[in-house]
């Protein structure tokens, strides 16, 4: 019976593991963005360094094992994983929040999040409304929630609380102004209005709400002035287009306003599709 569940074990992990993208592990050199606004994730989950004289904020961090990779994207930067004092998160779902708890740990760095995404961080994943449990990762305690609008501050960093909902209950983005050569540049970190396979918005919805969270996100993001703009996977906001390793840095090889239209266009017409569908 033992030897039953182990191979049943082994069986599950394996397919847990091929289910998973190999581009979602892939290291990937850390970069500047624009300003002091690095990426510091794999080759396609997304994470997201603000630095400041007072410390940094880190954004998603990945699988569990993405740990390593983000401190050596970070340290490779010149800065130090030690130094993030501020945790947070576009979508608490596994591929972006994992190594939360263990970077937490090794930093002391508080963790800041939405009222509705917080209860998924802090039993992690086990109340997400989607996976029911199914991807779960580590618990990660919340220091602090988050009101859409506020405007969070470290050091000289003024970064503007954005919530995006739908993808998660607290899908939550962020906006800023990064001065570059004398230019104004406004950069969103936005959370894509993207639906997970089976997600349902209107017949017995994923959770109450959903799919009017999911029409207010796309209606802020339509409203959104954006230069330059990064999401939660790298693929979504073309990082592999826009950007190959040792290219040199320039503010402008991210401003793409025109792309993030697109994409917000796109993900709220799939969104129209599958209501339509459901209220046939
Ligand atoms: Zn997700």
């Amino acid at each position: 019976m033992h030897r039953l569940i182990t191979a049943i074990a082994v069986l599950l992990t394996a397919a847990a593991a091929a289910a998973q993208p190999a581009d979602w592990s892939r290291p990937f050199p850390g970069h500047r963005v624009i300003g002091n606004l690095y990426a510091v994730g794999t080759y396609d989950l997304a994470c997201f360094l603000i630095t400041s004289d007072e410390g940094h904020i880190l954004i998603n961090t990945g699988l569990a094992e993405s740990a390593p990779l983000i401190r050596e994207n970070i340290e490779s930067l010149g800065f130090r994983l030690e130094d993030v004092r501020v945790l947070l998160t576009m979508q608490a779902h596994y591929d972006h929040t994992a190594a939360l708890a263990e970077i937490k740990k090794a930093t002391g760095a508080e963790m800041w999040a939405t009222a509705a995404d917080a209860p998924l961080l802090e039993d992690g994943g086990a109340s997400d409304p989607h996976f029911r449990g199914e991807y779960t990762f580590a618990p990660v305690p919340v220091d602090r929630i988050l009101g859409d609008g506020e405007v969070l501050e470290l050091g000289a960093v003024r970064l503007t609380v954005v919530e995006m909902p739908g993808h998660t209950p607290g899908s939550v983005g962020y906006t800023m102004t990064v001065t570059e050569n004398g230019r104004d540049y406004r950069v969103a970190i936005a959370n894509m209005g993207s639906m997970n396979p089976g997600l349902r918005l209107a017949k017995d919805p994923t959770y109450p709400g959903i799919a009017g969270d999911f029409a207010e996100t796309f209606r802020r993001q339509r409203a959104m002035e954006v230069d330059v703009w990064v999401a939660a996977h790298a693929s979504q906001y073309g990082l592999h287009d826009k950007y190959r390793p040792g290219d040199a840095y320039s503010p402008d090889t991210f401003v793409d306003p025109e792309g993030f239209r697109k994409l917000v266009a796109h993900y709220e017409k799939l969104f129209e599709e599958q209501l339509a569908a459901e209220r046939r």
